[in-house]
Order: structure tokens, then C-alpha cells, then sequence
């Protein structure tokens, strides 16, 4: 696996994570991710990426519900 931006390598690591929906914005401080040794781009797995969309679908749900 390599960075998508400058093909160097990834190494483990954490990276941010924002999201910006109608009426919140969301930030994950550190989710697992590849980061690019060379331009420190987060790559994120799709298992996390999954992981994050349930839980924006969630809070989908509540502000529908209490809105
Ligand atoms: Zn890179």
C-alpha cells in the first residue's frame, strides 16, 4: 500500500477526522489510519471509514429525532 498523493510509503499511525453535515460538524481526534511517511497524508481503512459512517448515520437519526 502506498500514498495515493506521492506513492511513498505509509506507516501506522493516528489521523484527524472531520465531518461537516447540516447542523454539526464532527471531529475525530485520532482514528486509525496509514499515514504517508513523505507528505503525512492520512489514508484511512475502510473498516474505519465504515466504523465512522455508522456512526454519522446514528447521529443522523438523534438530530431527526430531537430536531
Ligand atoms: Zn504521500
Amino acid at each position: 500500500m502506498t500514498c495515493t498523493f506521492c506513492q511513498g510509503e505509509l506507516e501506522r499511525g493516528t489521523a484527524p477526522f472531520s465531518v461537516s453535515r447540516r447542523g454539526y460538524h464532527v471531529v475525530w481526534d485520532a482514528v486509525p489510519a496509514w499515514v504517508c511517511k513523505q507528505c503525512g497524508e492520512p489514508m484511512f481503512d475502510d473498516q474505519e471509514v465504515d466504523r465512522i459512517q455508522r456512526m454519522i448515520a446514528s447521529l443522523d437519526r438523534e438530530s431527526t429525532a430531537t430536531a
